[in-house]
């Protein structure tokens, strides 16, 4: 039988493209194309294009499907606990775009257990576990899910004692900003604490609707952060990375990661090198504001976490330290 990918027929019909190798592709892995997303393709190939249209290379890709060891770490469904004080809580399968560089893109579009059904367990397991203080809630996309639903989640995790704060991992503000209405600002702003870590990788994806909508969660008190992944073909540039940062400082976001592509099969076509990455966070340090540099990390396979790569900036010779500056200036500084 052959599957209908519907999610094709804007390309189609927008640009004309040949849908039938697209499709042996979404076959594979599905397609979603929010129409917010959509709208921000200019042409085919293009940064956005990229994130969002399948491309036939997602087939010629042989790395494992989890080289996080996320199934390994899980103790119930739907848990990570890879670090000592925090666990990621996957509550949502859905997602409004479902990004060709997914690391999770293993999950996609696979008939898994309803989240639901291992709630339950999921949140005894946080409540017997007092070393846990900080749960991050992704997915997919938490905010995917309804309104009552997540209201419900957020509850029964502000009764736990131990529990410091609570993070949000959603891509929500980026594709599918109308999901950010007042009524879901109210129901976040009660479980303060709250912090949501959204994902531009982009200057294009900073619209008037997603400014707006990081603008709604940050009058609701949620400081916002972003990780982006370095991606070929999209953002491995200085330049373009440089203003994506800025951009972001201007709607609120504080750049908080930059994401060395993990080894996910099907991904394979986006990975960059490190010294790529090593260059950027170059251009980026005493270039502009500090606070519009992220932490350029690698995810190490096999669970062992994520470690954050610099520039080589300091040489050590006895009690000397000769630094490099931003502007390539070696400074002598003495130790004690
Ligand atoms: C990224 C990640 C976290 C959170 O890491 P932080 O550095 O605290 O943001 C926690 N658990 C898992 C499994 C992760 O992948
Ligand atoms: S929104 Fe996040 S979880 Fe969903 S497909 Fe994109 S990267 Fe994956």
């Amino acid at each position: 039988m052959k599957i209908v990918h519907s999610a094709l027929d804007p390309l189609v019909s927008r640009f004309g493209i040949d849908p039938a190798p697209l499709a042996a592709v979404a076959d594979r892995y599905p397609v979603r194309i929010s129409p917010h997303y959509l709208s921000l393709i200019q042409e085919p190939g293009d940064p956005i294009w990229r994130q969002c249209v399948p491309d036939t290379l997602e087939l010629e890709d042989d790395q494992l499907p989890d080289p996080l060891d996320e199934e390994r770490l899980s103790p119930v469904p739907g848990l990570i606990h890879r670090y000592p004080d925090r666990v990621v809580w996957l509550v949502s399968k859905e997602c409004a775009v479902f990004c060709r560089f997914c690391m999770r893109k293993r999950r996609l579009g696979q008939l898994l257990p309803e989240p639901r059904d291992s709630r339950q367990a999921a949140l005894e397991y946080i409540a017997a576990h007092p070393e846990i203080r900080d749960v991050i809630l992704s997915g997919g996309d938490p905010l995917m899910l309804p309104d009552a639903e997540l209201d419900e989640i957020l509850a029964s995790l502000r009764v736990i004692p131990h529990l410091e704060i609570i993070r949000v991992g959603s891509r929500a503000p980026v594709v599918l900003p109308e999901r950010i209405t007042p009524g879901l600002c109210a129901i976040l702003k009660k479980y303060h604490p709250l912090y949501l870590n959204t994902h531009f990788n982009h200057p294009l994806e900073i619209t008037p609707q997603s400014a707006a909508a990081c603008s709604r969660l940050a009058d609701a008190g949620i400081p916002l952060g972003n990780q982006s992944v370095l991606l070929k073909g999209v953002n491995d540039d200085p330049a373009v990375m440089t203003t994506l940062m800025q951009r972001l400082l201007a709607i609120r976001v504080r750049p908080y990661y930059l994401h060395q592509m993990d080894l996910v099969r099907g991904t394979g076509h986006f990975r960059t090198s490190v010294a790529c990455g090593v260059r950027i966070m170059a251009a980026l340090r005493g270039h502009t504001s500090g606070m519009a540099i992220p932490y350029y990390v690698i995810d190490l396979p096999g669970g062992k976490g994520k470690i954050p790569i610099l520039p080589e900036s300091v040489k050590r010779e006895g009690r000397t330290l000769m630094i490099t500056t931003y502007t390539g200036e070696v400074v002598e500084y003495e130790d004690v």
